[in-house]
């Protein structure tokens, strides 16, 4: 019976869980060995009995459960040494790897003979959206970036017809309408908002519009569409051009959620310092991009900045801020990349030439399979 293995996230802030009661219990049935270190869904309120009762076998002893573990099923990167180098030759990691940061850790995952798949590289084919853990996650992050931002602002959002007299609804503006964009416009939408949205490929139009949302319309040549669905890198006369057009929205905005991305790319520089100060005092920026360098010149990762009375929150793990449906998406989105690991008998066999399988694979048999990152590494790739 192949020993899969739900460690307790370590990386401070992170109170997610890779997998939940309910997918153990499939993974039960599926004739696999659940391990789950104990505590491992505390802080995303699972209890270890429910774990238990579901057919999973409390671990106290991490350590050793990473050195005979034939799959672990992660959340954020696994620690190197301690963990990622205690994986035995031919095991499986499944988890957000982050793997254009953790040099060190994707150099021990090769070393020992791991075969690791990193969720972020999962290819956005319509057979995967199961397993699309960046997009269940990515709409946390929206729908909770708004909500921030309500809390913090000064004023409400929706129109309010009071005995004491109208209140204006608030002015939203999205930019970065992918799966978070679209969330925040949906989630700010309820609320009640005016929501303007910035995109730069031309197909989020109508799902703007279709959300209540205006669409900024930007002076484009050409498409803003690159490979695969993603906004492709515009050139700075571009951006500049872009902040011209938005620089006005925002200067009305009361609330301004950024989530705009290029793949492998810097995020987009969309807000200005000079755009913040052109802003009205008690107006909340959230900029969920922060983690790639931020779409506002001024935001700093998980700090408050306060410019000109304008607050600019810059939070980088959104999800964990609700940790418990987060859990619940996220560990149905493993299970279901689990399960076409496994043969017709349920026995580990991935088969390495299916093209989702093949788009996550990050390191097998020894290499880094995952090109930018064996370029990084400086590694000679070898093909799976
Ligand atoms: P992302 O996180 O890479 O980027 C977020 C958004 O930022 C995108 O909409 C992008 O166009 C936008 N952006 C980039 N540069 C910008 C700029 N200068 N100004 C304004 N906006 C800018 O995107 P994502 O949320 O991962 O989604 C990418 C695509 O993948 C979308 O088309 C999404 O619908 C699609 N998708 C498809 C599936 C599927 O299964 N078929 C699943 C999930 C997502």
């Amino acid at each position: 019976m192949a020993k899969v293995f739900i460690p307790r996230e370590r990386r401070p802030g992170e109170t997610r869980v890779a997998a939940t009661p309910e997918t153990v219990r499939r993974m039960a049935k599926l004739g696999l060995e659940p391990l789950v270190e104990a505590g491992a869904g505390e802080a995303s309120l699972f209890r270890d009995a429910d774990f238990e009762a579901a057919g999973a076998r409390l671990v106290a002893d991490a350590a050793e459960a990473w050195k005979t573990a034939d799959v672990v099923l992660k959340v954020a990167p696994p620690e190197a040494t301690n963990e990622a180098g205690r994986l035995k030759p031919g095991a499986v990691l499944i988890g957000f790897l982050a793997p254009h940061r953790e040099l060190e850790m994707v150099r021990l995952l090769a070393a020992g003979g791991v075969t690791s798949f990193a969720l972020e590289l999962l290819p956005r084919v319509t057979r995967a959206q199961p397993m699309d853990a960046l997009s269940s996650q990515a709409s946390i992050g929206g729908y909770k970036a708004v909500l921030l931002a309500a809390w913090r602002l000064p004023k409400y959002l929706p129109l309010l017809m009071t005995a004491a007299g109208t209140i204006k609804p608030a002015r939203v503006v999205v930019m970065g309408a992918g799966v978070a964009g679209l969330q925040a416009i949906a989630t700010a939408k309820r609320l009640g908002a005016v929501v303007e949205v910035s995109d730069v490929r031309p197909a989020v139009k109508e799902q703007v519009e279709s959300l209540g949302g205006r669409f900024i319309e930007l002076p484009l040549a050409e498409s803003g569409e690159g490979q695969g669905g993603y906004a492709r890198e515009m050139g700075e006369d571009f951006l500049r051009r872009q902040r011209e057009i938005v620089q006005r929205h925002l200067a009305a905005a009361d609330a301004v959620i950024t989530t705009a991305l290029v793949p492998g790319k810097p995020a987009p520089r969309l807000i200005t310092a000079e755009m913040v100060r052109a802003m009205r005092p008690g107006a909340v920026i959230v900029d969920l991009a922060v983690e790639q360098g931020g779409n506002c010149e001024l935001s700093q990762p998980d700090r408050e900045v306060l410019e000109n009375g304008v607050l600019i929150l810059g939070p980088s793990n959104l999800a964990a801020a609700m940790p418990h449906d987060a859990s619940l998406l996220y560990a149905r989105n493993v299970f279901a990349l689990l399960q076409i690991l496994l043969d017709k008998e349920g026995k580990l066999a991935p088969d390495l030439n299916d093209e989702i399988l093949a788009g996550a694979l990050l390191t097998h048999g020894g290499t880094v399979v995952h090109k930018p990152t064996a370029e990084r590494l400086d590694l000679q790739e070898v093909p799976a």
